[in-house]
């Protein structure tokens, strides 16, 4: 509501949103005759955060600080709430409710780790980062922080998403990240996206950019056909058609994107976070513009007062050229560029109107920079435009990679991923055939690419050699036998992630044994 009335400028549906929250106003908060709880599905504090913004109300920020700050405090308020004679269970599996389940366990700046349902944890945190930039809380954004490097570093997959649990939707424990059975929502990630551009625009800190962007480019971009038409809600990393069945515990898993679904929240979700793109990409802080992501686009930013237009033309995911013209009103004051260097570019090299800012730069800085410009957490600052006309060049060298797990991630172990810049790569059944887990990566070799028009919209496609494990010796049909496998030498084409599924179903598989 806020959005639409941030987007049209008419005021109906915030007033009757304002009414919902003078209804909460009095219902909660603290105080004598007033419900000391907060949500079991994390959002409201957000929207309050929001509505706040719209309309200037500061009851509707302290009511969203409230549940933030009383989470977890006391008494177990969910707890407590079974208790009540009136109460009703509605969902039997949360009898003998676990109080991490909705982050309930712990206040929230004393938790260290990403715990319970996944959504509705990304979207508490997007709400304690926005208090901790509003009432500048040191201690809220520490645990942000906390939170942020458990989550990214121990519970996240390769794909940028969470949730490795199918059950109850939720985190487990540290490198428990199954690529079959996981949750992995199509929101999950987006929550995580949204949470990383708060944590980024706090700490001007690039690398909550580089999660953002790994969740938006491979599992937000996988939750849509590329017809727009259908979705995906779950988003695993190895799929076999045949064993998602009903009444197993890959029920959830849907080998197909499907056109809707009975709890909708993955599609509209995916539908405005697309719309508002621009956020993600962009932002300013009176002194500086801060590219994030290197989508194309043409855009008008203010800055200090004035506009700056920009212009993008992006080739990252391919050949990792991209092209940038501002344009400012002459006389105007000089402002710096923040540009994002992601951490998977060791190289790179950008011309300013001709002229070389980084010649052979890598992330941490090092390179023939002009003395003013430098690298500070991820961003490259150039300073000083003044210019009514920018034109900035930009090749980043993303070649194709094959990456590995830390050893501790059991699931992944003796395995390789397939890596281009921000995307991830799969295998699909109609390019490799079935049986995909049959087969073994040789990564002595250079991965080839090759850009497809035709596949895809125009993808790059990655192929590289590996062996296959052969039926040969298993022609009577036996199950088990102390026989020794013999392997075929296969050629495989690996396409990325986010486009699986967009030629039939099939399987799919992103993490592939490695030869040894
Ligand atoms: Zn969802």
């Amino acid at each position: 509501m806020e959005a639409y009335y941030e987007a049209t400028g008419k005021k109906e549906f915030l007033q009757i949103m304002e009414r919902f929250a003078d209804l909460l106003c009095r219902v909660f908060g603290p105080g004598e005759g007033k419900c000391h709880g907060y949500p079991g599905h994390q959002e409201i504090e957000l929207a309050l955060i929001r509505l706040y913004g719209a309309t200037g109300r500061k009851d509707y920020l302290e009511l969203a600080k409230y549940f933030i700050d009383q989470r977890g405090t006391g008494e177990n308020y969910f707890l407590t709430e079974e208790k009540n004679t009136l109460y009703r269970q509605i969902f039997p599996e949360f009898a003998g409710y676990d109080t991490k389940y909705s982050q309930s366990h712990l206040p929230v700046r004393e938790q260290k780790t990403a715990e319970g349902h996944a959504v509705r944890a990304v979207y508490m945190y997007c709400a304690m980062a926005d208090l901790a930039g509003m009432y500048q809380d040191e201690e809220l954004l520490g645990a942000c922080e906390t939170i942020w490097k458990d989550m990214t570093q121990r519970r996240m997959y390769i794909t940028g998403s969470i949730g490795s649990s199918g059950i109850l939707e939720r985190f487990t424990t540290d490198y428990d990240l199954p690529n079959s059975s996981n949750y992995s929502e199509t929101c999950a990630s987006i929550g995580l996206a949204l949470f990383g551009k708060r944590m980024a625009k706090l700490t001007r800190d690039a690398s909550y950019m580089d999660v953002a962007e790994r969740a938006l480019y491979n599992t937000v971009l996988s939750g849509i056909a590329q017809d727009g038409k259908s979705f995906f809600y779950v988003n695993p990393l190895e799929v076999w058609p045949d064993n998602c069945m009903e009444r197993t515990s890959k029920e959830h898993v849907k080998p197909v994107r499907q056109t809707w679904f009975g709890v909708a929240c993955c599609p509209p979700n995916i539908a405005r976070t697309l719309a508002s793109m621009g956020q993600y990409m962009y932002f300013t802080d009176g002194k500086a513009l801060y590219v994030n992501l290197y989508i194309s686009n043409r855009t008008v930013l203010e800055l200090a007062g004035e506009k700056v237009s920009v212009e993008m033309n992006s080739d990252l995911t391919n050949s990792g050229r991209i092209g940038i013209r501002l344009g400012r009103n002459e006389g105007a004051e000089p402002y710096s560029l923040a540009l994002r260097i992601p951490d998977y570019v060791k190289e790179y090299k950008i011309l300013r109107d001709g002229k070389a800012v980084a010649a052979a730069g890598s992330r941490s800085g090092q390179g023939e920079e002009s003395r003013e410009d430098r690298v500070e957490k991820g961003y490259l600052y150039i300073e000083g435009i003044r210019e009514k006309e920018t034109e900035l060049t930009i090749e980043f060298h993303v070649p194709a990679q094959f990456v590995r797990a830390n050893p501790r991630v059991r699931e992944d172990s003796g395995k390789v991923a397939l890596v281009k810049g921000p995307l991830v790569y799969c295998l699909e059944e109609t390019d490799n055939g079935s049986n995909l887990p049959a087969v073994f990566i040789d990564t002595d070799q250079e991965p080839e690419e090759r850009y497809e028009e035709g596949l895809l919209g125009g993808v790059t496609v990655i192929s590289f050699k590996g062996k296959r494990l052969t039926e040969d010796a298993w022609k009577d049909g036996a199950l088990y036998a102390g026989r020794k496998n013999s392997f075929e030498d296969v050629e495989l084409k690996a396409v990325p992630y986010h486009c699986w599924n967009n030629r039939g179903s099939g399987e799919m598989l992103v993490w592939m044994k490695e030869l040894l």
